[in-house]
């Protein structure tokens, strides 16, 4: 722990959660301030890391932390406290035996240049490859990736030549979720709220076909129109009348991963949802699944994408944004449609 950086003080801007947040969330529910910070663990920290953060996560799922949560997966942000996020970091001192200083990590930290790491240590990933973009261990390498596989593989049972929807399929989850389903034999189509996102899904990203939901008057005949047989699959990411428009369209003894339903997730009181009648009918199989449960399995995950990536066969869109005083805009746009891809904050490159 000795070195030169003993009793170096440097500013830490911080992303201060204002207040608690009702509808969509704004830039200003958020603030910048600044503390200082000694770049070394303090004494009596007990096994703690000193992280300097390079990348940082926009998830969905961080809305919810923003509200009031009770019985949740999750916890409530602390207001006047920095906003907790994935991230990528880089050890700058350790006093915890399994870290050392200039390891990378990826894993919970703070939307902060730089932040003290006290408990969980061991939940902290470490980073071996350096031949990836760090960057993707908020997406591809990260998370959202493994939100993508373990669902789509594990969640879905998918058979070769079966028929699969992707909604938000051009964002970080969906865009891996329809080339897993192609890897596996499926047919694919994605929806998305944009001609630009649909053409990254039919040209780029290897999707059957795609569509724009916005641009459709009726999602059930648009459905029929890409699926005149049916879905086998439809990995969830939206709900709401997607939602009930694809339980119209679902064949009997087919599958819905319950991925997220961000179209609920600003809205006061969630939407109820019709046509649930279908399930029973048609014998669906409607699972849902928090991908932490899959993190026990996380090193054959990243061996296998590593190794995808390696041979070029999987493509990766990032939307990166730089800055850390840009991440509350950088947020906000995920829940406009306005991220191409992963978003991403650049806080540092090393
Ligand atoms: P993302 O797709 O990169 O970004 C969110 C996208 O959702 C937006 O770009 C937008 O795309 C779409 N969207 C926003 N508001 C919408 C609305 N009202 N109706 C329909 N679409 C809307 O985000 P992601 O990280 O890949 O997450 C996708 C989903 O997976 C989310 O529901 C998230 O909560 C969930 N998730 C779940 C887990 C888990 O463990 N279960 C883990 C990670 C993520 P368009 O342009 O297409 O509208």
């Amino acid at each position: 722990m000795e070195d030169e950086h003993d009793s170096q003080v440097v500013t830490n801007r911080q992303i201060i959660l204002k207040h608690y947040v009702k509808g969509f969330p704004k830039e200003s529910d958020m603030i910048l301030t600044t503390a200082a910070v000694e770049l070394k663990v303090p004494a009596g920290a007990g096994e703690a890391i000193l992280l300097k953060n390079l990348y940082l996560s926009c998830d969905p799922y961080m809305r919810h932390r923003m509200g009031i949560l009770h019985d949740s997966y999750t916890t409530s942000f602390t207001p006047g406290q920095p906003i907790i996020g994935l991230g990528v970091g880089r050890v700058v001192d350790s006093s915890h035996p399994g870290f050392e200083k200039g390891e990378l990590v990826w894993g919970m930290t703070q939307w902060e240049d730089y932040t003290l790491i006290q408990s969980d240590v061991e939940s902290l990933f470490k980073i071996t490859n350096k031949a990836v973009p760090l960057s993707y261990y908020t997406g591809i390498l990260g998370m959202p990736g493994a939100t993508a596989y373990f669902g789509f593989h594990e969640v879905c049972s998918p058979k070769e030549g079966e028929t699969v929807f992707v909604s938000a399929a051009a964002g970080a989850v969906g865009q891996l979720v329809g080339q897993f389903a192609k890897s596996v034999g499926c047919y694919v189509i994605g929806s998305a709220g944009s001609e630009e996102k649909v053409d990254l899904l039919k040209n780029k990203l290897g999707f059957d076909d795609a569509f724009n939901y916005k641009k459709e008057p009726d999602l059930n005949i648009a459905l029929k129109r890409y699926f005149p047989k049916g879905i086998d699959i439809y990995f969830e990411n939206v709900g709401g009348n997607m939602l009930e428009a694809v339980l119209l369209n679902m064949r009997c003894y087919g599958r819905i991963a319950a991925c997220g339903m961000i179209s609920q997730y600003n809205l006061e009181e969630p939407e109820g949802v019709r046509h649930l009648f279908e399930i029973v009918a048609k014998r669906i199989r409607m699972e849902g699944f928090v991908v932490f449960d899959y993190y026990p399995k996380y090193n054959k995950f990243s061996d296998t994408i590593i190794s995808l990536l390696d041979q070029g066969k999987i493509s990766y869109v990032e939307d990166i944004v730089e800055g850390l005083e840009n991440a509350p805009s950088a947020l906000i746009k995920l829940f406009h449609g306005a991220n191409f891809g992963k978003q991403v904050v650049v806080v540092a490159r090393e």
